[in-house]
């Protein structure tokens, strides 16, 4: 009988149960130690930041990122629809107000046009995402945010190693959030980290991950008791987390090239598709080089995405899609609003179907890809 191809699968690429070994041996399992500088210093090289947090989930590093540009009731926070939840609740919990606009047709990316348009005197930030691993248009944003005073940060979840006009996700904004949950690139199970380059910013956002205490400073020895300095929460990781991390992140090179291989190989074997049937293959933007993380295709209808799922799981190959528009999801509507109309997105959100992208796919690409040609090949417009 044939295996499911699940479309993600975690792989144990080097030396993470060493570490993690290692970190028992140690003898300290509560976070900020040696595993976790390790791998903040590795992460300040791989994102270009200056300075990088770990925490324990990109949820919580977009957490911190809403408390650092003091989010409150009132403000609103310039945001796609098309995105995960984490990046609206962040802002919601702050009491502030997600508005949600329309993504590029050709990057899925927020549209740089919609954002300007959504500005209001009670704007005080931007939250963009680096959806499949490629960069926003960033210098487009950073102008924006330059003439209205407002706050830049990237939800930059799937975009660990992705570049843009030579610089790194991770060093185009204020900050950057990162996710090193199962399924994304570079993984510890759940995990994730703030990068900041905000030199403002940095005091505050160690205080804020430490309970809001400055028991950093204290460890670093600038402090000779460390006291309640400012709200906060726990949002470090155990040593074990950032033990199993550094062994992923040793390997990231090597993650990255497989990836990107598989995307290419996506790529070249699907590109007749385009033409014939209507279908979408994701395009790298122009000056941005991309980290492999997902492969999707834009089917012509939602009728034809249902059909193509279906068939597809008759040969055990497994193929989500996502987003539900966080405009007309229930919380959305609740404590956000959308600009404008969001036709890019709503179409999207119909039309997108993921295909397997992980490290050990191997060889069952092979299949993947003779079963998408077979059911999407012989198709007319809109029709399976
Ligand atoms: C995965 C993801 C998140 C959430 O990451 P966690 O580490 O699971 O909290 C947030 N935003 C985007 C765009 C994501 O893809």
């Amino acid at each position: 009988m044939a295996q499911n191809i699940p479309f993600n699968k975690p792989s144990i690429v080097g030396n993470e149960i060493k570490n993690i070994r290692d970190a028992v041996r140690r003898g300290q399992l509560a976070g900020d130690g040696a595993y976790t500088d390790k791998c903040s210093q590795h992460l300040q090289t791989l994102t270009g930041a200056q300075k990088v947090l770990l925490t324990h989930s990109c949820t919580a590093a977009l957490e911190m990122a809403a408390m650092l540009c003091d989010l409150g009731p009132g403000d609103e926070v310039i945001m796609p629809s098309f995105t995960f939840v984490s990046t609206a609740n962040a802002v919601v919990l702050r009491g502030a107000t997600p508005v949600f606009v329309d993504i590029e047709p050709d990057t899925l990316n927020i549209d740089p046009v919609a954002v300007r348009a959504a500005v209001t005197p009670r704007t005080k930030a931007i939250f963009a995402v680096h959806y499949a691993g490629f960069p926003a248009d960033m210098d487009a944003l950073a102008e924006i945010a330059t003439e209205h005073d407002l706050f830049v940060v990237e939800d930059a979840a799937q975009a660990l190693g992705s570049t843009y006009k030579g610089r790194l996700a991770g060093s185009l904004s204020d900050m950057a959030a990162f996710s090193f949950h199962e399924t994304k690139n570079i993984i510890s199970g759940e995990g994730g980290a703030l990068a900041i380059n905000n030199p403002d910013l940095m005091q505050r956002a160690e205080i804020i991950r430490e309970k809001g205490t400055n028991r950093s400073q204290f460890f670093r020895g600038q402090v000779d008791k460390y006291t309640w300095m400012d709200m906060g929460s726990s949002y470090l990781p155990g040593e074990l987390i950032a033990a199993f991390l550094y062994g992923q992140l040793e390997a990231e090179p090597a993650i990255r090239t497989r990836r990107l291989a598989v995307f290419d190989a996506y790529m070249d074997a699907l590109a007749p598709l385009r033409a014939s049937n209507n279908i979408l293959l994701p395009q790298t933007p122009k000056d941005c080089t991309g980290n492999g993380h997902m492969f999707y295709l834009l089917l012509d209808s939602l009728q034809m995405r249902s059909a193509f799922i279906a068939e597809m799981r008759k040969n055990d190959i497994i193929t989500p899609f996502h987003y539900v528009p966080l405009h007309s999801s229930p919380a959305g509507e609740k404590f956000g609003r959308a600009h404008g109309a969001l036709p890019v997105t709503q179409r999207v959100s119909e039309t997108l179907v993921r295909l397997p992208m992980y490290f050990d796919l191997g060889g069952d690409i092979e299949t993947v890809i003779d079963v998408t040609l077979k059911t999407l090949g012989n198709t007319k417009r809109g029709t399976l």
